[in-house]
C-alpha cells in the first residue's frame, strides 16, 4: 500500500512523523507522492491561527489532487472542531493509534518488520530525538497542553538505543527535542542531565531544542558546561520584556530572571548565541510593555527572534480577554522582526575573525551551506564535496 505524509509546524511534528512513517514502512508500506498515495496523513499544527489556516488548506489540496486517498490527520489541530466536521477528512487520530488505525480499515495482515528503530529522513548530517512529549505549564495562550497532554519521556535505553542507531548511519550531530524539554524525565524519576549524559556516548555535536527559562538552574548550567559536545546556541522561549504580560500569559519568570539567565549562561560558554521566540499583541500589552520587550531583543543579542503577532488559541484563557487592535499588533510585529534583524547581524558581527567548527548539510552551485557549533549559518565555496563533513573556517563577512 502506497502513502504520504505531510508534516506541519514544528520539529517535535516532524520527530512524530519519522516515527509514523517507520512505523508503516516497517508493516511494508512504501512512501509515494500525494498524487499516488492510497492513504495520506496530515500531521498537523494549532499553535497559531495561522498554522490552523495551513492544515486546512493542505488538507483540502491533497483531496483536489487525489479524489480516492484516504486522508487521515494526526497532530495538534485534530482536537479542533473545524476539523471533526472537515468532509475531506476520512479519520481522525492520534499518532499513536493511526498505523493501526490504518491496518485495520484497510484489513491489512498486521506483518511487523521492525518497530524498535525510527528511520531518521534527510542528509545524514544533523538527526532529531524527541524525548519528551506533553506540557503541563498552561501558558495562558497557549493549546498545547490540550492537545498533547502531560508530560511523557521516554525511557533512557529507548534514547541510547535510537542513539547507537542513528549514529551507526553516520549523523554527526543530534538535536534533543521536546515539547517542553527541560522537563524530561519528570514522570520517570530522571532529568535532561542524564539523557544528556547517554547521547554524549555517540555524537560529539549536541544541540537542544527550545527551552523554558524557568526550568534552567545553575547546576545544570553549570554541568553541561563542562560538556564540550554540547553546542553553545541556546533557543530560551521569552516570548515577553514586560513583567505584567508574562504575568498575564502565566509564564514563570520575570525579565530580571531572563536576563540573568542569559548573563550565566554567557560566562560559561565560549561564543555562545541565543535565539527565542517573542509574541506581540498579547492581550493587554501597551506601549510601554512593547518597548519592554525591544530592550531585552537588544539586551540579550539573540541572534535569531521568531516573532509571532498574537492569536487567540480555543480553550485558552488568554482567548476571552480583550484583544487589541489588529493593526497595532501588525506594526509591533513588523517592528520587531527589523529590530531582530539588526541585533542579529551586529551580534554575529562579533565573531568575524573567530576559528568556526562548520557541519555542512546542503550544496547550491558551487556553495556548500552548514552551520558552526554555535548555530550561524555559513556559505562556503568549493570544488571538494563538503556535504556530511565538519570543516575548520576562520569567519569572515564572505562566509555569511
Ligand atoms: S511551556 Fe507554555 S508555551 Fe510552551 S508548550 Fe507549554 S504551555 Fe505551551
Amino acid at each position: 500500500m502506497n502513502f504520504f505524509i505531510f508534516t506541519l509546524g514544528c520539529k517535535v511534528n516532524s520527530c512524530d512523523s519519522n516515527e509514523v512513517y517507520s512505523r508503516l514502512v516497517s508493516r511494508g508500506f512504501n512512501f509515494t507522492s500525494p498524487e499516488e498515495a492510497e492513504v495520506i496523513i496530515v500531521n498537523s499544527c494549532a499553535v497559531t491561527s495561522e498554522s490552523v489556516r495551513k492544515t486546512r488548506q493542505n488538507i483540502n489540496k491533497f483531496r483536489k489532487i487525489n479524489k480516492k486517498a484516504f486522508i487521515a490527520l494526526i497532530g495538534c489541530a485534530s482536537i479542533l472542531e473545524q476539523f471533526t466536521k472537515n468532509r475531506n477528512l476520512d479519520l481522525i487520530s492520534n499518532k499513536d493509534e493511526i498505523v493501526d488505525k490504518i491496518i485495520i480499515k484497510f484489513n491489512l495482515e498486521n506483518k511487523q518488520i521492525d518497530n524498535k528503530f525510527l528511520i531518521v529522513s534527510g542528509e545524514k548530517t544533523r538527526a532529531f530525538i524527541k524525548i519528551e512529549d506533553g506540557c503541563e505549564n498552561f501558558c495562558s495562550y497557549c493549546i498545547i497542553p490540550f492537545t498533547r497532554g502531560k508530560i511523557k519521556s521516554k525511557p533512557i535505553e529507548e534514547i541510547e538505543f535510537e542513539c547507537k542507531k542513528i549514529h551507526e548511519l553516520g549523523f554527526k550531530e543530534i538535536v534533543l527535542t521536546g515539547i517542553n524539554l527541560g522537563k524530561y524525565g519528570k514522570d520517570i524519576n530522571s532529568n535532561l542531565l542524564k539523557a544528556i549524559e547517554v547521547v554524549r556516548k555517540f555524537f560529539k555535536r549536541i544541540r537542544l531544542s527550545s527551552l523554558e527559562p524557568d526550568v534552567i538552574d545553575k547546576n545544570f548550567i553549570d554541568n553541561i558546561s563542562c560538556f564540550e559536545e554540547i553546542c553553545p546556541h541556546f533557543h530560551l522561549s521569552l516570548q515577553s520584556g514586560s513583567d505584567k504580560i508574562l504575568r498575564l500569559m502565566n509564564r514563570k519568570y520575570d525579565s530580571e530572571f531572563y536576563l540573568n539567565l542569559i548573563d550565566n549562561i554567557r560566562n560559561k560558554f565560549k561564543d555562545v548565541t541565543f535565539a527565542t521566540d517573542l509574541i506581540t499583541g498579547f492581550p493587554g500589552e501597551n506601549d510601554e510593555d512593547f518597548e519592554n520587550s525591544v530592550d531585552i531583543i537588544k539586551k540579550a543579542r539573540f541572534i535569531k527572534v521568531n516573532v509571532f503577532p498574537f492569536s487567540p488559541r480555543p480553550f485558552t484563557y488568554a482567548e476571552n480577554l480583550k484583544q487589541i487592535d489588529s493593526e497595532i499588533k501588525k506594526q509591533r510585529t513588523k517592528y520587531a522582526i527589523e529590530l531582530s534583524d539588526c541585533v542579529s547581524k551586529k551580534e554575529i558581527s562579533t565573531f568575524f575573525g573567530k576559528e568556526f567548527e562548520v557541519l555542512f548539510e546542503t550544496k547550491k552551485g558551487f556553495y556548500y551551506s552548514g552551520y558552526s557549533r554555535n548555530y550561524i549559518k555559513i556559505n562556503f565555496e568549493s570544488s571538494e564535496n563538503l556535504c556530511g563533513k565538519i570543516k575548520k573556517l576562520i569567519f569572515f563577512p564572505d562566509l555569511y
